[in-house]
C-alpha cells in the first residue's frame, strides 16, 4: 500500500518574496518528497509559467497567489490573507486589483525607506527594488536590506517592534477582503483564509467575519500553520467544521526569509480534493 500522499499549499517563489525562484520551488518541493505544492506568491501569478516548464516528474502543482486583503471595519481596519488556488489568470477584474495591490506596495515600500531614511539609517529604495528582481515587493526585501546594513541579524528580528513590524509599520492599499472572495470565485478560484487565527501577526479575524466571508464564497481556513499556537489549530478545525469549510495545512515556505520547511504542514487528501473538485477548471493542476 503507498503512503498518503504529500500536499503543502502553500509557498513563495522570488515572484515575491521567497527566495528560490519558481523552478528551483518546485524541484526543491519534490526532493522534499511532496506529492503536491501550490505556488501562491503574494499577488502575482509570475512564477505560474517558469515553475509549470520545470515541474519535476511525479510533483503536482496547484497554481494559486496570496491575496493582500483587508478588511474595513466602523472603527478600524483589519489585514487578511487570502489563498486562491486555480482561478483564471486573466479575469479582467482580479488581474486589476492585483496590479494596483503590486504598485501601492512599491508605493509603501518607497515610504517605508523614507521613513528610515528621516531617521539616518542608510537604505537605498533602488537597491531593495534590484533585490525583489522584479517580483512582488515586501517588507522581508526591506529587512534583506537592514540586514545588508548591519542593522538586523535575521528577517525575524527585522520583522521586531522596533523595525518592520511597529516603528516603521505601514499599511498597504490591500483588496476588500468580501470583494477579494467574490472575485476569485467568479475567476473560478477557491479561496481560502490563511492563517486565520495568527495573533503573533497582530490583531486577527473575528470568527462573525469568518462566518460572513463563508456565507458568501469563502471555501475553506488554513489551520495548520506555524504561526498557529495549538489551541489556535483547534479552534480553526472546530470553527471549519461548524461553517462546513474545508481545512488546509501548509508551510508558507519562503525559502532563507524564513526558518520553516517545504512540507512542515501538510493538507489533508480529502481537502484537497474538494479544493480541485470546486475549482471551475479554469486551469486544471498539472502533473510533472
Ligand atoms: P508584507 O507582505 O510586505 O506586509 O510583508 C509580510 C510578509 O513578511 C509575509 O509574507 C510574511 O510571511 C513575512 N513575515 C512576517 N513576519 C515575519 C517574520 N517574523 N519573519 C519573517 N518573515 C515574516
Ligand atoms: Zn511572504
Ligand atoms: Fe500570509
Ligand atoms: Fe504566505
Amino acid at each position: 500500500m503507498s503512503a498518503a500522499p504529500r500536499i503543502d499549499l502553500h509557498a513563495h517563489s522570488t515572484a515575491s518574496d521567497g527566495t528560490l525562484s519558481p523552478a528551483e520551488l518546485v524541484r526543491a518541493a519534490a526532493e522534499s518528497g511532496l506529492d503536491v505544492v501550490a505556488i501562491t506568491d503574494h499577488d502575482t501569478t509570475a512564477g505560474w509559467a517558469p515553475a509549470l516548464r520545470a515541474l519535476p516528474t511525479g510533483l503536482s502543482l496547484v497554481r494559486g497567489a496570496e491575496l493582500s486583503c483587508r478588511w474595513y471595519g466602523e472603527r478600524s481596519t483589519l489585514s487578511l490573507h487570502l489563498l486562491a488556488y486555480l482561478f483564471d489568470p486573466e479575469a479582467p477584474e482580479l488581474v486589476a486589483e492585483l496590479a494596483r495591490v503590486r504598485a501601492a506596495r512599491e508605493e509603501r515600500g518607497e515610504r517605508i525607506v523614507a521613513l528610515l531614511r528621516a531617521d539616518g539609517i542608510d537604505v537605498s529604495w533602488p537597491q531593495i527594488l534590484t533585490g525583489a528582481a522584479g517580483g512582488t515587493v515586501g517588507r522581508p526585501h526591506i529587512a534583506q536590506a537592514l540586514i545588508r546594513a548591519g542593522l538586523v541579524t535575521t528577517t525575524a528580528e527585522a520583522f521586531g517592534a522596533a523595525w518592520l513590524g511597529e516603528r516603521y509599520r505601514l499599511p498597504k492599499e490591500d483588496i476588500d477582503v468580501f470583494r477579494a472572495v467574490r472575485l476569485v470565485r467568479a475567476a473560478g478560484g477557491v479561496p481560502v483564509l490563511a492563517h486565520p487565527l495568527a495573533s503573533r501577526r497582530g490583531r486577527v479575524a473575528p470568527d462573525e467575519l469568518i462566518a460572513e466571508l463563508a456565507a458568501i464564497g469563502l471555501a475553506g481556513l488554513e489551520a495548520d500553520h506555524e504561526d498557529h499556537s495549538p489551541a489556535e489549530r483547534a479552534h480553526v478545525h472546530a470553527l471549519a467544521g461548524e461553517l462546513g469549510l474545508l481545512v488546509t495545512g501548509s508551510s508558507d515556505f519562503h525559502g532563507t526569509h524564513k526558518s520553516v520547511r517545504l512540507g512542515a504542514f501538510t493538507t489533508a487528501p480529502e481537502a484537497y480534493e474538494r479544493i480541485v473538485a470546486e475549482a471551475r477548471g479554469v486551469t486544471g493542476v498539472a502533473s510533472g
